[in-house]
């Protein structure tokens, strides 16, 4: 879980830590056109739970919030910008590639800009990942950014090392599920068994989850408390999907 909250927390715009889960708003200045508004940015809980795909759940549920200016459109990735990166966003924010993406959410957006900018894969990936959360519920452009996701991951996988290594497999497994690759996906997860960060440990447990999701051809997005879920006896198993069934229905009824 470790490895996964690092990914996260590598990738992500983490606004300043709150005691409980709640929506601020910043004024910023937008570095592209220096138009200064309030932008609201999301404040989640220290402890939060996941999917397999990393979305975070609870109060506040991932993405959180990447404001774009509200008059030039600029995806505001970061507040500090040297003046050579600030060039250079500039001109890849007044390019075609980043206004055909204009209707589309922040997260793709900021792929669009940061594949642009020339940022690593895993940071893109990362960020198409959240675009996908945010696109969801269309399903044309929640499958191109799953895709273009795996294609980075997949570039991560092969040429980076260490956490982000690791963490592009196991996410490549996931895509290929949610994309319905089936096979593609069994092959990948399958292989992992015999990597050294794939044995006795919660990487292992979600790669075995992840198998027997694909053998059902379940493509739906997973929650990660269900790999812990399913190594405990049959009972516990059962108490555990009916107080879960009670939540949803409680939450369905409010
Ligand atoms: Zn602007």
């Amino acid at each position: 879980m470790r490895k996964i909250l690092f990914a996260l927390l590598c990738a992500c715009l983490l606004p300043a830590y709150a005691p409980a889960a709640q929506i601020i708003e910043r004024e910023m200045r937008c570095p592209v056109c220096g138009h200064q508004f309030y932008a609201k940015l999301d404040a989640p809980d220290a402890d939060y739970e996941m999917r397999l795909d990393l979305k975070p759940l609870g109060a506040i549920p991932g993405p959180w919030r990447l404001p774009d200016c509200e008059k030039c459109g600029f995806v505001i990735y970061s507040s500090r910008l040297s003046k050579e990166e600030l060039a250079k966003a500039m001109a890849a924010a007044a390019s075609p590639d980043y206004r055909a993406s204009a209707a589309r959410s922040t997260y793709y957006k900021a792929g669009v800009l940061f594949g642009l900018l020339g940022k690593p894969d895993f940071l893109l990936a990362n960020t198409y990942l959240k675009a996908s959360w945010q696109e969801e519920n269309d399903p044309a452009r929640l499958k191109e950014d799953l895709e273009l996701s795996l294609r980075h991951f997949t570039a991560c996988a092969a040429a980076c090392t260490g956490v982000e290594k690791e963490n592009s497999q196991l996410l490549i497994g996931e895509l290929l599920r949610r994309l319905g690759r089936f096979d593609e996906a069994r092959a990948h997860l399958a292989g992992l068994r015999s990597e050294k960060g794939f044995q006795d440990n919660f990487f292992a447990d979600i790669v075995e989850f992840q198998l027997g999701l694909c053998d059902k051809k379940d493509d739906k997005p997973r929650e990660m408390v269900e790999v812990k879920v399913a190594k405990l006896p049959l009972a516990a198993r059962l108490r555990w999907r009916a107080k879960k069934i009670y939540l949803e229905l409680r939450e369905s009824l409010r």
